[in-house]
């Protein structure tokens, strides 16, 4: 499942708060859906800045995205959010999650999903065209809120996509942190760091050498049932968790499988 998404490239479209403009919020956004998103099992191309629109509709096409988000923030006087969709589109269901997800955050009075022909990326993106206009920058009120919830923004619109898909949605797993204290539930690799090189028996200390398994190439893993304290944390823009240890780094959370427990 591919979600494109493509964030305003309009810097001259200037918010009346925050010294700033749509094509830097919306990226700021995107970023974080991204993020949420891939979370989540969802596989996630962000147009490049500085592209154009036309420039990123052929990049989702080629990439052969099922869906294709423009993401922007409104103007013109108003409030709320809006998406527009292909005719066709309109009911669609990832059209009209984002919509629910999103208007659901927004502080505004919300537009519902219009059918619209005159946007360059709705009638020439492949995927299904899902153009997210979320609450209005020409509002000084409305602008400050946009610029502080870019991170719920993006949620939100992860939160639509799975909604969509009758998905339970990820949050973040606040369960690791620095001075945590967790048991292994399976024989786990010690590294050098996270996704890096296996530690070598012969660098581990006197202690750690009881508690591992041996294995080719001088590898180790930790076995399962000890318990590590986490002395750094580590998350991967994919989701996965590493957690540092006094003699390495163990992969705590891989593609949503937890391989150590909090105790
Ligand atoms: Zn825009």
């Amino acid at each position: 499942m591919k979600i494109y998404l493509s964030p305003s490239d309009q810097t001259g479209n200037l918010y009346s708060a925050g010294n700033t403009n749509e094509a830097v919020v919306c990226r700021k956004i995107a970023q974080a859906a991204g993020a949420d998103l891939e979370r989540n099992g969802y596989e996630v191309m962000i147009g490049a800045e500085g592209t154009t629109y036309q420039q990123r509709t052929a990049q989702s096409n080629a990439w052969g995205a099922d869906v294709h988000m423009p993401i922007h923030t409104n103007a013109g006087g108003g409030d709320g959010t809006v998406v527009f969709a292909y005719p066709a589109s309109v009911d669609n269901k990832y059209v009209q999650g984002v919509y629910r997800s999103v208007a659901a955050v927004t502080p505004g009075a919300d537009d519902g999903v219009r059918a619209v022909t005159n946007l360059y990326e709705i009638n020439n993106s492949r995927g299904v065209c899902v153009y997210l206009e979320c609450e209005f920058h020409d509002n000084p009120k409305l602008a400050q809120w946009i610029i502080d919830h870019t991170g719920e923004l993006g949620e939100a619109i992860a939160k639509g996509c799975c909604s969509a898909d009758g998905r339970v949605y990820a949050g973040p797993d606040e369960s690791f942190v620095p001075g945590g204290r967790y048991r292994l539930l399976v024989d786990n690799y010690i590294r050098t760091e996270p996704s890096g090189g296996y530690r070598k028996y012969k660098d581990l200390t006197a202690s750690a050498k009881r508690k591992v398994v041996k294995l080719s190439g001088s590898r180790v893993k930790l076995k399962k049932g000890n318990v590590v304290e986490a002395l750094e944390v580590f998350r991967k823009p994919d989701g996965d968790i590493w957690i540092r240890i006094k003699n390495g780094w163990l992969c705590a959370v891989h593609r949503g499988v937890y391989r150590l427990e909090k105790i």
